[in-house]
């Protein structure tokens, strides 16, 4: 049995200082916990105890990239940022577009017994944007969540057809990178006055807001689920709180990165500040920390993107996109909000909501599955070293506030830095 006491507990009824105690794979017990029996104490006071981080959307680039990640290396750096769930995305190779390759990562990510792993299956046969996948057969297996992250489904009568079937699927739903990609040839930076300055190809925002824009009238005529992928513009933002007024379901993510840094961050041409959809305007990225508050943006993800050193030391034009971000996400994400509910809602509770994960996102309470984070708001730390097999961060040399210290998953610890007595 594990003991987390004296932290700061979530639970249905708010914030409360309490002991968890921890039987097998579920929480035994909540209150003012005996030690008696105990095997292991974490103590955790003058920390936040709640159900563990759910990041939906996670690069572990296995299959196919393994020198970037790998479903093990994946999985430690997602429970050394506090998450007992990733949801995988499918841009691997082979992509995850079939059954039988998705039920191969999930058994592996059970295999490493760190986190759950499930995955967001191709909407399309090898992310190629024409042939719909076997949605049902895809969701029989425990997919909830397609999209061809990397790139958008550009053809309408294609998405069409699939939202008409993802629709007839409870708890499905249709995720977008939303990107017009004949917008974004030679594009490697927000399209503004950095662009102009660095003599860098821009990417505009009307890129993303255009796909969202005509997604959005195919669900209104299809009825399907929909999830704004990393939105970055103040357009989109605007789009997703009409949707939502009009009673639409629609939820929408947005990344650390874009809540931290704007285009200016670009400046020396970093390739650690490369990803898409790219840094915007400090506008831009002010509507998405506000839009985050006020709920228009339900989910803080990752959009943990992997690649090695020798990839990234390259001309910014040259360099792959995407950042890591697994263990910096909380940090950012407890300053950004600062409400300890808000983080665990946009952490925890609504990104298992929406991926679908039972295990996962629940209060603390007695009989629920043991995943729990205990999290230090006050401890100021340097990143510098990953736990990932990559370290193309853009926080590495920031001074960030807030850290996992212990992640329990299915009543085991994962990751301390504490150590347990
Ligand atoms: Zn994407």
């Amino acid at each position: 049995m594990i003991l987390i006491r004296g932290g700061d507990v979530f639970s249905d009824s708010g914030f409360e200082v309490k002991d968890v105690l921890i039987d097998g794979e579920r929480i035994a017990a909540v209150g003012a916990v005996d030690v008696e029996g105990v095997i292991e104490v974490v103590d955790a006071s003058g920390c936040l105890v709640g159900p563990g981080f759910v990041d939906m959307h996670t690069h572990l680039r296995d299959p196919g990239h393994t020198w970037k990640e790998d479903i093990a290396s994946g999985c430690a750096a997602a429970a050394a940022g506090g998450f007992t769930a990733v949801v995988a995305m499918p841009n691997t190779d082979p992509p995850l577009d079939e059954a039988r390759i998705v039920k191969e990562v999930v058994r592996r990510g059970h295999e490493t017994g760190l986190v759950e792993v499930a995955v967001a299956a191709a909407i399309t046969h090898g992310r190629a944007g024409m042939l719909p996948s076997d949605v049902e057969d895809l969701y029989e297996c425990g997919v909830r969540i397609f999209t061809d992250d990397g790139d958008s489904v550009a053809d309408a009568a294609v998405l069409r057809s699939v939202m008409m079937r993802i629709a007839a699927l409870p708890g499905a739903v249709v995720a977008q990178h939303a990107e017009d990609a004949s917008m974004t040839v030679n594009g490697h930076i927000h399209e503004g006055s950095m662009s102009t300055r660095l003599g860098v190809g821009g990417l505009s925002a009307e890129a993303e807001v255009d796909v969202v824009k005509r997604d959005l009238d195919l669900v209104r005529e299809t009825g399907a689920r929909y999830h704004c992928q990393h939105v970055s513009a103040t357009g989109t933002i605007e789009l997703i709180r009409h949707a939502k007024a009009e009673g639409l379901v629609v939820t929408a993510e947005v990344t650390p990165h874009h809540l931290s840094f704007d285009e200016t961050a670009v400046a020396d041409l970093d390739t650690d500040f490369k990803m898409y959809p790219p840094l915007r305007s400090g506008d831009d990225r002010r509507a998405l920390r506000e839009a985050l508050k006020d709920g228009t943006i339900d989910v803080v993800a990752t959009d943990h993107a992997p690649h090695a050193p020798e990839e990234k030391a390259v001309t910014f034009e040259e360099a792959p996109r995407g950042v890591i971000g697994l263990e910096t996400a909380a940090a950012v994400v407890s300053e950004v909000v600062g409400d300890p509910r808000r983080m665990f809602e946009t952490l925890s509770l609504k990104p298992a909501l929406i991926a679908g994960l039972r295990d996962q996102g629940r209060p603390i309470a007695v009989g629920e599955p043991a995943n729990i984070v205990v999290f230090d708001p006050r401890q100021e730390w340097t990143p510098g070293t990953f736990v990932s097999r990559s370290s193309n961060s853009p926080y590495k040399g920031h001074r960030l506030k807030g850290r996992p210290l212990v992640t329990v998953h299915n009543g085991r610890i994962v990751y301390s830095l504490i150590g347990a007595t």
